[in-house]
């Protein structure tokens, strides 16, 4: 039998805002325990929470690059639940009145363009962080009431490797926008996922089971390939799935059993009564518009239609915003986009990957980057010298020019000169040369060769080419 999958997807990303939700505590992650709170995000009896203009500003930003429609009157609502590092017994959330709702990620999947729902987008606190250790629990609450967005898709989501491309696709957005950096690994995105299977074309859903502790996008699809794979065959034995959270244990590759289903009543969400409606109105939604980025999908698109790019090359490029902006500030200089955009895509990634360093902060500026390549383009280096020359640039910040007359890389283009070494090259290798002359042709290339080591990679390759095939036809 033929099985549909079926999978929502429900990310939470941890915004960047200097303070945390509903107090004026710094959001910093990394400092010392218990370091960054006070009355009201630890709960005291008597404190009240204010919400930060800042987080409704990234939700809203967020809504909007995802094409939401934006809520005008929100309210907030608490979601009961008790655990040692959530002091209030509670988290301030938002419930049937989420402030994004009814939007859409566009993916590519296989080479064609698919819409995955978004349900909805809320604003959410996040809870303190437990640590076990050896010798017992201990709690660290800076985390507690720093601010999280909660993206729900819709169940559009019919394959593994869809989860993995929307969850990819949802992290450009989001990192565009600069409402948060996005790092699963750094646990300020994260996933968890539900999945059912249905006979093929079957409407009514199956028993789902939730897939919790996956720290990556790899392991997300791996879990739900898994999860997937294990379903079909609990049903094809006759048996029943069991609704349940499991956890991915990435050691064994398996899905174990956490505990089972908590329905979302079991959290007796009730009104914040601390907290007065929210109303947003369109001037507001209007300011956010026009901060906006161009996003990845509108730049890729421009990428391919203005520079001439592949399909491929445009979705690299403008897969991040820095990257991007490196690549578009570097044509200002020189306006050649398909050289720089496979120097940037080749070399300075391969560098930037090197030194640890985003875009950005990139050791080669991009203003530095044309400078080299306009050396390229004339002729006056060979691409071999080219790439010695940038990693010299990254390592001491010199610009190419200097580079290249200080060490005298200057590409050699003067035909007597080659020619001479030619002859050298060809009177010590006797045995290469009858080998051509009988036919062997692809013996050039060890010519080619024997001629960049001679010329430390200094020698016009098409020139040399030219004479070295005068020189043995
Ligand atoms: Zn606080």
């Amino acid at each position: 039998m033929d099985w549909d999958i079926v999978i929502g997807l429900e990310v939470h990303v941890q915004l960047n805002t200097k303070t945390k939700a509903f107090c004026a505590c710094k959001v910093s992650y990394g400092d010392p325990p218990n370091t960054h709170v006070c009355p009201v995000c630890l709960g005291y009896p008597g404190s009240l929470p204010v919400l930060n203009r800042a987080v409704v500003d990234s939700a809203i930003k967020l809504g909007l690059a995802t094409h939401c429609r934006i809520r005008e009157y929100n309210t907030f609502a608490r979601k009961n639940y008790f655990y040692p590092d959530l002091p209030k017994g509670y988290q301030i959330s938002q419930y049937k009145d989420p402030i994004c709702y009814e939007g859409y990620v566009d993916i590519a999947v296989r080479g064609e363009q698919k819409r995955i729902g978004l349900t909805r987008i809320h604003i959410e606190e996040d809870a303190g962080k437990s640590m076990h250790g050896e010798d017992g629990t201990l709690v660290d609450l800076n985390r507690c009431g720093t601010p999280l967005l909660e993206i729900v898709s819709e169940p559009d989501i019919h394959a593994p490797e869809e989860a993995y491309t929307y969850l990819n696709t949802l992290k450009q957005i989001v990192r565009y926008t600069g409402i948060s950096d996005c790092n699963m690994e750094e646990g300020s995105m994260r996933c968890d996922a539900n999945i059912s299977i249905k006979p093929k074309g079957r409407k009514a859903l199956g028993t789902r089971t939730e897939l919790k502790n996956m720290n990556s996008f790899r392991n997300v699809e791996r879990a739900l390939k898994y999860e997937a794979e294990r379903q079909r065959k609990v049903l094809e034995s006759g048996a029943a799935v069991t609704q349940q959270t499991l956890l991915w244990d990435e050691q064994s590759n398996q899905t174990k059993a956490m505990r089972s289903k908590e329905d979302s009543h079991d959290y007796r969400y009730f009104p914040e009564p601390d907290l007065s409606p929210l109303r947003i109105d369109d001037a507001w939604i209007g300011r956010i518009r026009s901060s906006l980025p161009e996003l990845p999908d509108a730049r890729k698109k421009r990428f391919t239609e203005l520079y001439g790019l592949t399909e491929e090359d445009a979705a690299l490029l403008s897969s991040e915003k820095e990257i991007a902006d490196y690549f578009e500030n570097s044509l200002q200089t020189f306006n050649n986009p398909r050289l720089t955009g496979n120097w940037v895509k080749n070399e300075i990634l391969r560098i930037l990957s090197e030194s640890g360093k985003s875009a950005a902060e990139s050791p080669v500026t991009p203003a530095a980057l044309a400078g080299l390549l306009q050396f390229l383009h004339n002729n006056t280096i060979t691409p071999q010298t080219a790439k010695t020359v940038l990693d010299e640039m990254a390592a001491t910040g010199k610009a190419a020019a200097d580079i290249i007359r200080d060490k005298g890389l200057e590409q050699i283009s003067d035909s007597s000169e080659l020619e001479s070494l030619i002859e050298t090259i060809l009177k010590e290798n006797p045995a290469e040369c009858e080998r051509y002359r009988g036919g062997e042709t692809k013996l050039l290339a060890f010519f080619i060769g024997q001629v960049m080591r001679g010329t430390k990679g200094k020698a016009d390759q098409t020139l040399t080419r030219k004479i070295l095939e005068k020189k043995l036809g």
